[in-house]
């Protein structure tokens, strides 16, 4: 397998408008002959659907939940950046790749993290222009906040419920297209299998989630936007439904995995509550804007927040990063609070929480312009908590959220299956080994928006594409592997439930290669993940039958692919003897606790190669070289 990353060559700044003045374009009235299938429509795959369609080609759009409207990324909070400068506070489209480039701990590739700082602002004048309600300032202007790794106010927002309002811009222009014909829908339709012929990605398999009917659907090109794997880890602010499926099972038809162990664990989360819990709820970084975290100086300090006074408490943030105080990026703030809390100074039942305090907030600010910042967050956390967050200081404790990993592709999208594009969470692009707050919705309508529809057209126009249907006997083969493994799975007939698999598994992985890793903890990692796949194979218990509805299914299929990935994950974690972003090695760690990079051998994106289930997967390198943002020790002090 060969890494081509296809970055042009030329100064960054003209990088893209080179890329796409060299693309190959196709007549538009050729454009209907060609039908591009693209699984996935959150904001990733619905803005990509929508504009395929407009474009005129002949657009098949999947998703597993029963509208385009409920895919995930409906639940993104806090906002979405771009390079306006709106606050005239210094931002620029090199402000925003340098610090996105930084905040990735220099593990990204700096041509893409530049596209996508030039695209930011487009994003916002479309989703403007669709109709999205961010937020204005009294004037009108569109207003602006900051998010983690970052001293300026880039974040365009809608209360803390932005990536509704984009989705439901980007829903609009996908129905529209419905409308015109253009696009053609499959709810509740999961992606079960990638056909590839001649080295090509031709189509998909699918089955009918209603009626559990085996399908195949031929194409000239396929695109996955089917977020984040990071309900690997059983816990996470991630929908339930969130899974790694269809970029597992085209990684299994010869696409490579980019980085599988860049995994984001997120600050400012309600902390566990019991072992009973199946999901995680994420209180916005957009609260780091105004709440000040602490933890009480001494250990074992159980007094309630109140009776603390001031001189005994920790600004741990703000005291060890002066700069960037409570808005560090990610990996810095969560690693932090474990730290406090494995020093017996976390808050809580449990031990495992700090505060997140609003109440200097309140007077400067006054209470009014707290809950209209953040009202609808406030009464969420209340809800779940029944704590008040405007008497006392919220609890959080950091939880698994965002997966940077996910499949490898080039500048163009591509996979290294020809004619296979993945978009938004799914790939692994452009936030390196830390993803910064608020860039992943930017991502993912970056791609769907203006990226990829350009790219896939260039594909098409160039690629030898022969005339092929679902009656090719790939197709015949792929469905029957998809029949055989349901059947596989209704067999066994064990006696343990497909989540008490998940949990066992998730545990394993928050353990041993969650916050911080470390060799010999990876190395028995993978003999126990190995062990209880084993185990899966053995005693799972999947009920019902695979003709008509059945969610233990859908779920036991989901989760025989976690445990291919979690190990995935593993040797990827045990292989990078570094530290970077979010990916900690206890082993590579400067004096004072931050992050030890060792870019003289790992300054490399790694893409893994599947080469069976019994064999080791190959690992191949794709070089990062910074010409512009060049590697120093990342510091936000
Ligand atoms: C609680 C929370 C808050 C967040 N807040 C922010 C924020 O404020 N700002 C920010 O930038 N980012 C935020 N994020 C991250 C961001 O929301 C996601 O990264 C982003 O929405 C992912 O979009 P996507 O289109 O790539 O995938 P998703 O929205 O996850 O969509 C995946 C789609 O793929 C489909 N799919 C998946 N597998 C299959 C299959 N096998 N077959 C058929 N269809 C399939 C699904 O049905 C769905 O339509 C947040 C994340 C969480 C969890």
């Amino acid at each position: 397998m060969d890494l081509h990353s296809r970055v042009p060559s030329g100064p960054i700044e003209k990088l893209w408008d080179q890329a796409r003045f060299e693309m190959k374009l196709i007549n538009p009235a050729n454009k209907r002959k060609h039908t591009i299938i693209v699984v996935g429509s959150g904001l990733a795959g619905a803005s990509a659907a929508a504009t395929l369609g407009e474009l005129g080609y002949n657009v098949k759009c999947f998703c597993f939940q029963d509208s385009p409207r409920r895919a995930h990324s409906i639940a993104a909070q806090g906002g979405i950046n771009a390079a306006k400068n709106y606050h005239g506070d210094g931002d620029s489209v090199f402000r925003l790749f340098y610090d996105t480039v930084k905040g990735g701990d220099f593990r990204s590739r700096e041509a893409n993290v530049y596209r996508l700082a030039q695209i930011s602002v487009n994003i916002i004048d479309q989703c403007v222009a669709q109709g999205v309600p961010f937020a204005r300032e009294y004037g009108g202007m569109l207003a602006n906040r900051s998010f983690g790794g970052a001293q300026v106010s880039r974040t365009f927002y809608a209360r803390g419920q932005t990536g509704q309002q984009l989705l439901l811009g980007a829903y609009q222009a996908l129905e529209r297209q419905v409308d015109t014909g253009r696009v053609r829908m499959f709810p509740r339709t999961e992606m079960l299998d990638l056909v590839v012929i001649d080295g090509q990605a031709r189509g998909i398999v699918t089955r009918n989630l209603i009626t559990g009917q085996i399908e195949s659907h031929a194409a000239d090109a396929v695109v996955l936007g089917t977020g984040g794997y990071g309900n690997v880890y059983y816990l996470s602010t991630n929908a339930r439904g969130s899974n790694c499926t269809a970029i597992w099972r085209a990684y299994k038809r010869g696409a490579a995995f980019g980085n599988p162990c860049y995994t984001q664990i997120h600050p400012t989360c309600i902390p566990v509550s019991g072992h009973y819990q199946s999901k995680l709820t994420l209180m916005s970084e957009s609260l780091r804007n105004d709440g000040r975290i602490w933890v009480p100086l001494t250990a074992g300090d159980k007094r309630p927040p109140n009776q603390i006074p001031e001189n005994e408490r920790d600004y741990y943030l703000e005291r060890r990063y002066p700069s960037f105080g409570n808005l560090v990026p990610r990996d810095v703030a969560s690693r932090n609070a474990k730290a406090v809390c494995d020093q017996g100074r976390g808050v809580g039942e449990t031990g495992l929480g700090v505060y997140l305090d609003f109440s200097d907030a309140m007077k400067q600010l006054g209470v009014e312009v707290i809950r209209e910042r953040y009202g609808n967050l406030f009464e969420m956390y209340e809800r779940i908590t029944d704590e008040n967050p405007y008497e006392v200081p919220m609890r959080i404790y950091p939880a698994m959220h965002y997966t940077m990993g996910g499949l490898w592709v080039d500048y163009y999208l591509m996979s290294t299956v020809q004619g296979l594009f993945v978009i938004g969470e799914a790939n692994f692009s452009d936030h390196g080994a830390n993803r910064l707050g608020a860039s992943a919705l930017m991502q993912g309508l970056s791609d769907g928006y203006f990226i990829l529809p350009y790219t896939v057209g260039d594909y098409i126009a160039k690629a030898n594409l022969e005339k092929i249907d679902a009656a090719h006997p790939e197709f015949t083969r792929a469905e029957a592997e998809v029949s055989e493994l349901t059947k596989r799975l209704l067999s066994v007939k064990g006696t343990q439930t497909v989540d008490a698999f998940h949990r066992q598994l998730g545990k394993i992985m928050w353990d041993d290669c969650g916050m911080t890793r470390s060799a010999q903890v990876l190395k028995s990692a993978i003999g126990q993940i190995r062990d209880l796949r084993e185990h899966y194979w053995k005693d799972v218990k999947v009920a019902g039958s695979a003709d008509d509805l059945n969610q233990s299914l859908e779920k036991a299929g989901r989760v025989a692919d976690f445990f291919e990935l979690a190990e995935l994950i593993c040797v990827d974690a045990l292989h990078r003897n570094e530290s970077c972003g979010a990916h900690f090695r206890e082993e590579y760690q400067t004096r004072e606790g931050e992050a030890q990079r060792n870019d003289d051998e790992f300054s490399y994106a790694a893409a893994w190669e599947y080469r069976g289930l019994d064999r080791a997967p190959a690992l191949h390198k794709e070089h990062l070289a910074f010409e512009y943002v060049h590697p120093s020790a990342r510091s936000y002090k």
